[in-house]
């Protein structure tokens, strides 16, 4: 049995019912779809939307429910993954996107963007990476320049998920010749000289698109811009806790589907007349995965009450992400192992998790970066990481 969940109350499991039962009722059958065709649809963000479901967080003039509890995000997030697929990004849309709006866009802003949003009619993308440039962000090159009534947009962006479906778009770019001088842009889809490139194919997560997208001499509206326009860097970096806790919680639950998959099949499968599972080396194998599942996840809902109090520290969100993505590797990597040959096979969920795990490890933040960020804080290093 794992570990008990301390930190949810029988609100959240409540609402845990809903949405499984919501999931296995209305998206369970289209994963299959989405795989194919390399993105999940935009009627499934607005669906979620009906529910009430997309940036939980947004007050109920902007349309939302005004409910700031990690928990239920991570409930949400939880449920996806065991149900749908882990590249449906919603998650993405409400708690990588939503938060620079929640911070920094003014009451107007807000007003412009959130309906939208919370009903699922604007499906939202953050814009950060560059084919030149991922890990060292103070050195993108896409420029916005003060033109007086309007910032003339200008550059590239690659791997940026929603790319293709996506209508709004949170764009870092330079704001000025100081490195990390970067603000942070509204662009919509539909502004001349917005473009999207190739939808790239994958390793993994066939379920969400990732695309390229382009800026020629966009002109992005003055009222566009979030906050200072030299304040980006600062504000990626303080989103970054609550998108790397979430990209967290994403990692455990991938783990536990994969662990669960895999404990099935041990006791099923045999070998030299006994279940697979009878023998000690799967146990032990078994027995540490589960161990170190129940130690990280205790952690994790620790972590996630404290991102609700905005106390959750940038390094500790790092070394979260950290410790949490590379268990998502390690439990799908010796699932697949016990499966043998069958977990080799497209057909087996274990194959796919296995496939899907390996870019835990790299976005939102290499695993490398988190260790710098996590050595930083101990008085170690540079200072200008995300
Ligand atoms: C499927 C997918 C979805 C993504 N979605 C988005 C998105 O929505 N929006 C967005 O903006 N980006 C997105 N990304 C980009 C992702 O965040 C970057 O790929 C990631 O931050 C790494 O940057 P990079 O690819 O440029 O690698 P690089 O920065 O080129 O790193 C290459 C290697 O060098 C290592 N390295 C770099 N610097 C250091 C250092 N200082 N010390 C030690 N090692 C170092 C890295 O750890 C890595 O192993 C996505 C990527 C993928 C693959």
């Amino acid at each position: 049995m794992p570990f008990p969940r301390m930190h949810l109350e029988p609100e959240h499991e409540l609402f845990r019912t809903s949405v499984r039962r919501y999931l296995q009722a209305e998206m369970a059958d289209k994963v299959d779809r989405w795989r194919d065709q390399g993105h999940v649809d935009r009627a499934d963000f607005a669906a979620f939307g009906a529910q009430g479901w997309l940036c939980l967080w947004a007050e109920e003039e902007y349309g939302g429910p005004g409910i700031r509890d990690i928990r239920y995000d991570q409930v949400l997030q939880e449920e996806t993954i065991r149900w749908t697929d882990i590249g449906f990004f919603h998650n993405a849309h409400s708690m990588l996107v939503g938060p620079y709006l929640d911070r920094f866009a003014t009451p107007e802003q807000k007003a412009r963007f959130l309906p939208g949003a919370v009903s699922g009619e604007t499906v939202m993308a953050i814009a950060m990476t560059e084919p030149d440039t991922g890990s060292d962000l103070a050195a993108i090159r896409t420029r916005a320049e003060d033109m007086g009534d309007h910032w003339l947009l200008n550059g590239a962006k690659t791997y940026i998920s929603n790319g293709i479906i996506g209508d709004l778009f949170v764009v870092a770019a330079k704001t000025g010749a100081g490195r990390g001088q970067i603000g942070l842009f509204v662009v919509t889809a539909d502004m001349a000289g917005f473009s999207r490139g190739r939808h790239l194919k994958k390793l993994g997560l066939p379920a969400q698109d990732t695309a390229e997208i382009r800026f020629d001499n966009v002109k992005v509206p003055k009222e566009n811009l979030l906050g200072d326009p030299g304040a980006g860097f600062a504000y990626m970096t303080e989103c970054l806790a609550v998108e790397r806790t979430m990209s967290a919680i994403s990692s455990l639950a991938h783990a536990q589907a994969a662990f669960d998959v895999t404990l099935d099949w041990v006791k099923e499968r045999r070998a030299f007349g006994r279940p697979i599972g009878a023998f000690q080396n799967t146990r032990f194998v078994m027995a540490e995965l589960r161990a170190k599942l129940d130690m990280a996840q205790a952690w994790l809902d620790q972590c996630v009450v404290l991102a609700n109090d905005d106390r959750l520290t940038a390094e500790d969100a790092a070394a979260l992400k950290l410790v949490c993505s590379e268990l998502q590797g390690e439990v799908a990597d010796q699932g697949l192992q016990l499966h043998g040959g069958a977990g080799y096979m497209d057909e087996m969920p274990i194959a796919r998790m296995f496939r899907d795990a390996r870019i835990a490890r790299i976005y939102a933040g290499t695993s490398e970066i988190m260790k710098e960020i996590i050595g930083r804080a101990l008085g170690l290093g540079e200072k200008d990481l995300r």
